[in-house]
């Protein structure tokens, strides 16, 4: 059995192999956190994006998008907190040179003690069966208490220290915790220090005529200085929401696990304008909601999991992150956060222009709250990619390498293939590709064997291989043959559109979230 860490390597070279996603500017030796989606990720890229985007504007109809541009007005990051608060800490290994984030350190420290805890669990569980009662395990078994006395006291410091944001104070839990670096597995630090995450760049071309502006290092503001302008040009009443799909840039100080955390990096995010005072229950709302467009993928329910955060942002008065296991343990892929008004009242503040909204049922103005779902699309990519790989081992000692996408993401619906290249076939199966190709993304392969195309179609996580044999050109019928079971039909011609459709149609994954 391959190590979780040997399984994500394989995955990250099969992204390469198979055009998903390659280094960026690969020939001078790439770019550190910087991919390019190659042929098939850019294609699964925009399926996963249109899924997010129609789940919001089509299944909401208090729900308009917007595309923002990248560079904004620098007073914009004055006034969200980020020139002064976006900042993490960060500390570096004097013996391996390896910087780390404080914080992530940790946390990851918190991680070791809940496993601990998760152990014994698991262990008495096993012992008693049936009759086992977990609360009260963790109420009374002295193992249990112990870890979590550790934990409560590490996690009350950790999170003092980052709220007052005491650099001091993490340097000296990470000592007091004898937290190891992992390449030179010592303990040899150098001082906590801020580090801001925010890109910069000029505008301008005089000398003193430039101003330094920054590459936006989220999506979010681009949505609340448009506010008003949506808000009045769409005739929006409260509650609703402005989403919108973006490029964001953060000089991330660690930048590992390849496209799940990034320097260049896309987001999705939707800010959900509501009532004072209504924003816990659209929390709550958002939270099931966004649960619910995950799981609809059917990538395996017990891969998701809500994580409250224990330290919440500035501008936060509730945040819960939703996290997907990965081969490296379970990841955040999506942030929801109820923002209160801290976002419109600032920007009204430095810009100096009334950001309200008049409510005719209260017959009363107020800034509203938001609650925000922001989401990464290459998080989302990566946890896709993870589930899907799969080496089978097949009858005879092959090994089929196959991505078992939901069909709906799939670069590719469908591959028509010739059996052979003559005798009319290449001419038959290209009749059957242009029945389809309008409206599904369609690929002809006429080249080696019908197993080793299959094998490449495999790779890439095609659904059908149609084949177009000597059979076809009597009975109009082909042979379809399915990704996940390898077993094949015989299918007419004319059916075929139906039963692509039917597997590939967005509307069934939108049918499921909404239907309880
Ligand atoms: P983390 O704690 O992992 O740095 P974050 O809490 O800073 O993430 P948010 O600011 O909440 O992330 O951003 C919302 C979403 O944007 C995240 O859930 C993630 O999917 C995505 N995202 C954030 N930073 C990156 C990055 N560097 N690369 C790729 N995706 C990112």
């Amino acid at each position: 059995m391959a190590t979780q860490e040997e399984t994500f390597k394989k995955i990250v070279a099969h992204c390469k192999e198979y055009g998903f996603v390659f280094p960026s500017s690969e020939i001078y030796d790439g770019l550190g956190a910087v991919y390019d989606y190659g042929q098939n990720g850019v294609e699964l890229k925009n399926n996963i994006k249109q899924y997010w985007w129609q789940s919001m504007t089509l299944l909401h109809e208090n729900i308009v998008g917007i595309d923002a541009s990248i560079f904004m007005h620098p007073t914009t990051w004055k006034a969200s907190g980020h020139v002064d608060a976006f900042n993490d800490p960060l500390i570096d290994n004097k013996d391996s040179k390896k910087r780390y984030r404080a914080d992530v350190l940790i946390e990851d420290q918190l991680g070791k003690i809940e496993e601990k805890i998760q152990k014994e669990v698991d262990k008495a569980k096993k012992r008693f069966g049936e009759s086992f009662d977990e609360a009260m395990f963790r109420q009374t078994n002295p193992r249990v208490l112990e870890y979590q006395a550790k934990w409560d006291n590490l996690h009350e410091r950790y999170s003092k220290a980052m709220n007052d944001m005491d650099l001091e104070a993490l340097k000296q839990i990470i000592l007091d915790e004898e937290i190891v670096c992992p390449i030179s597995g010592t303990r040899n630090w150098t001082d906590v220090r801020q580090f801001n995450l925010m890109f910069a760049t000029e505008m301008g071309s005089t000398a003193d005529g430039t101003m330094k502006i920054y590459l936006r290092p989220e999506t979010a503001q681009g949505i609340f200085v448009n506010f008003l302008n949506v808000q009045k040009t769409g005739r929006m009443k409260i509650p609703f929401g402005i989403a919108q799909i973006g490029k964001a840039f953060r000089n991330e100080i660690v930048a590992r696990q390849f496209v799940f955390r990034m320097r260049e990096f896309e987001q999705m995010e939707m800010q959900f304008f509501v009532r004072p005072g209504e924003e816990m229950q659209w929390f709550e709302h958002w939270k099931q909601f966004r649960m619910k467009w995950h799981k609809a993928l059917g990538l395996g329910d017990e891969k998701y999991r809500y994580h409250d955060h224990e330290k919440l942002a500035h501008y936060a008065n509730a945040a819960t992150d939703i996290e997907f296991l990965m081969p490296f343990g379970f990841k955040e892929v999506e942030g929801i956060h109820s923002r209160t008004d801290f976002d419109l009242s600032q920007h009204a503040k430095f810009s100096g222009k009334k950001i309200e909204y008049f409510d005719p049922d209260l017959n009363k103005s107020y800034t509203p709250y938001v609650i925000e779902t922001s989401i990464g699309v290459d998080r989302m990519f990566l946890s896709i990619m993870c589930s899907a790989y799969k080496e089978e081992q097949l009858e005879g000692g092959d090994v089929r390498v196959v991505l078992n996408l939901p069909a709906v993401l799939a670069p590719v619906k469908a591959c028509v293939m010739p059996l052979v290249k003559k005798d009319g076939l290449p001419e038959k199966a290209r009749e059957v590709m242009d029945l389809l190709k309008f409206d599904f993304k369609t690929t002809y392969d006429e080249k080696d064997s019908i197993g080793k195309r299959y094998r490449r179609q495999d790779a890439i996580g095609t659904p059908f291989c149609i084949t177009v044999d000597h059979d076809t050109l009597n009975d109009n019928a082909v042979t379809v043959r399915y990704r996940d079971t390898m077993t094949q039909d015989r299918v007419k011609i004319e059916d075929l559109h139906d039963l692509i459709a039917k597997a590939v149609d967005m509307k069934h994954l939108f049918r499921k979230i909404v239907a309880e």
